[in-house]
């Protein structure tokens, strides 16, 4: 006997999942998402929301700490562990009631409990299993519960989990993933970050700012390992110039347990083999999609590598299931999840929409200094035949930088030469997160570099280096 029918019924409250079923309803589908543990999924809940709240507390600590950079005076400049972290849950806590508010506000049904797709067009909802992590907020008042439902389309949002390393399996307490870095009782004094992807670098950056040993260990040549050799060859200096000690081409191989530390032994690039004692180690080696227990299996849903088989709409092989954001595959980003899910239903509505195109995704680390990309990076435009042209230009040659009292950075744009077309932008440096957007909207208008050179930009800002990199690729730079 089935509780209710839906056109469209999403799996999982993340970013994807919740936008998702907003913009279905707008559409004028009759919507319902299932959740098992928190609205606002690992984004707002364990990922990009909470990290934020963090560095912004280890931001201002460090500014304070280098008050006298700006004339001022600040003594005695220290920190509780226990109220940076309280203020990182209530920002987390705040944005995912919100998520409950919207869905309400757009009539979207939402339905607490563990999914499985039954069969075509059927989902079952039962008491969700042992929860993943502890939820932070109580289960939404109004929420439907346990039972069977009908949809004619349904969207699997049911995001990723920490990757494991066999040898490093975290244990919530030595070895620690996302999750326990993010409310920890007390700040580690020495810490090993595995993996230099955004979210180890971003808690590296965190860690040492408040005051630990940082050490960073990459299986690969080069940290930041999807970003532009040159920025991450930048990045990789101010870090090591912060105090993180970083090890590329290197592995841990084992870690030994004791009270209150843990033993690591690291495999380093020319073959020797090292221990380091450290408080606590972070597994950060990237994530795996939720594709278990949802019955793809029978249903013949394709998968691969951990993650759910789509085209650029959302839909998988299976007529009527669709899947979006991180457990349809990489970038494992909040927007591509939220932008992907509104593709999907836009789609589902009979809408004229584009499919995804996932070079145009930006892509942001928030450590200390920013990094931000988007499109192809000098080397991948290269092999993919192109000609290019790169320009640069640094943030000790811009005025509002100087003023800022942040002289590092640069910001990199490659162009195809024959036809002058943006085909990547790239930048380290304060606030490039915010503003790396003006080169995706460009990218996206198809911008060649007569029109960014055609573009006035305010003074005096940062955005004046984008101005002056597209400048320097054509032999025009004026403040350099
Ligand atoms: P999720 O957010 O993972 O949500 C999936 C939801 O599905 C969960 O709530 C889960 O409980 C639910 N679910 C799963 N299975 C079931 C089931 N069977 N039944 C019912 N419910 C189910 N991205 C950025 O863009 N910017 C950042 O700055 C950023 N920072 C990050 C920092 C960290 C530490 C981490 C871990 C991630 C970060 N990310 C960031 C990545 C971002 O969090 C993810 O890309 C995003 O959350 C993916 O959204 P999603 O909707 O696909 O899945």
């Amino acid at each position: 006997m089935a509780n209710a029918a839906y056109d469209v019924v999403i799996i999982g409250a993340g970013p994807g999942g919740y936008v998702t079923a907003i913009r279905a309803a707008q559409l004028g589908l009759k919507t319902a998402i299932v959740e098992r543990e928190h609205l606002g999924g690992i984004c707002l809940n364990w990922g990009c929301i909470p990290t934020k709240a963090l560095l912004r507390s280890a931001e201002i600590y460090h500014n304070m700490q280098n008050a006298g950079d700006y004339g001022l005076s600040a003594d005695n400049v220290r920190f509780d562990p226990a109220a940076v972290v309280k203020r990182s849950r209530g920002v987390s806590g705040q944005l995912a009631g919100g998520v409950g508010f919207l869905l309400k506000k757009n009539k979207v049904d939402v339905i607490w409990g563990e999914a499985v797709i039954s069969k075509p067009g059927e989902i079952v909802v039962s008491k969700p299993k042992k929860a993943v992590v502890e939820p932070q907020n109580p289960v939404p008042k109004g929420t439907k519960g346990e039972g069977t439902y009908q949809a004619k389309h349904i969207i699997v949002a049911t995001g990723a989990r920490p990757r494991v390393l066999p040898g490093l399996e975290p244990d919530k307490d030595h070895i620690w993933t996302y999750f326990e870095a993010m409310v920890p009782k007390e700040f580690p004094k020495s810490l090993l970050v595995v993996g230099s992807g955004a979210i180890g670098i971003e808690f590296a950056s965190f860690y040492r700012t408040m005051g630990a040993e940082v050490t960073v260990v990459e299986l690969l040549p080069q940290i930041l390992p999807v970003e532009d050799h040159e920025i991450a060859a930048l990045a990789r200096k101010r870090f090591e110039k912060a105090g993180i000690e970083i090890l590329t081409e290197a592995k841990v191989t084992k870690a030994k347990k004791a009270s209150g530390s843990v033993t690591a032994t690291i495999e380093t690039k020319d073959g020797k083999s090292r221990t380091m004692k450290v408080d606590k180690i972070i597994s950060a080696v990237g994530v795996v999609g939720n594709v278990e227990g949802l019955g793809l299996e029978a249903l013949g849903v394709k998968t691969e590598r951990g993650t759910i088989v789509t085209d650029g709409f959302g839909r998988t092989n299976v007529a009527g299931v669709y899947a979006i954001g991180d457990v349809a595959g990489p970038p494992m980003l909040a927007h591509k999840a939220e932008h992907e899910g509104v593709i999907c239903v836009e789609k589902i509505a009979g809408l004229n929409a584009h499919p995804m195109d996932k070079l145009k995704i930006p892509g942001c680390t928030y450590c200390h200094p920013q990094v931000a990309s988007v499109g192809l990076t000098e080397k991948r435009a290269v092999e993919a035949g192109h000609k290019i042209k790169v320009g640069r230009f640094p943030f000790i040659g811009n005025g509002k930088a100087i003023a800022l009292g942040e002289p590092d950075g640069m910001v990199k744009t490659i162009f195809d030469e024959k036809s002058g077309q943006l085909l990547g932008a790239h930048m380290i440096g304060a606030e490039v997160t915010e503003l790396i957007q003006g080169y995706v909207v460009a990218m996206n208008l198809e911008t060649t570099e007569e029109d960014l050179m055609h573009t006035v930009f305010p003074h005096p800002t940062l955005s004046e280096m984008m101005h002056e990199s597209v400048l320097d690729a054509y032999g025009r730079v004026i403040h350099m």
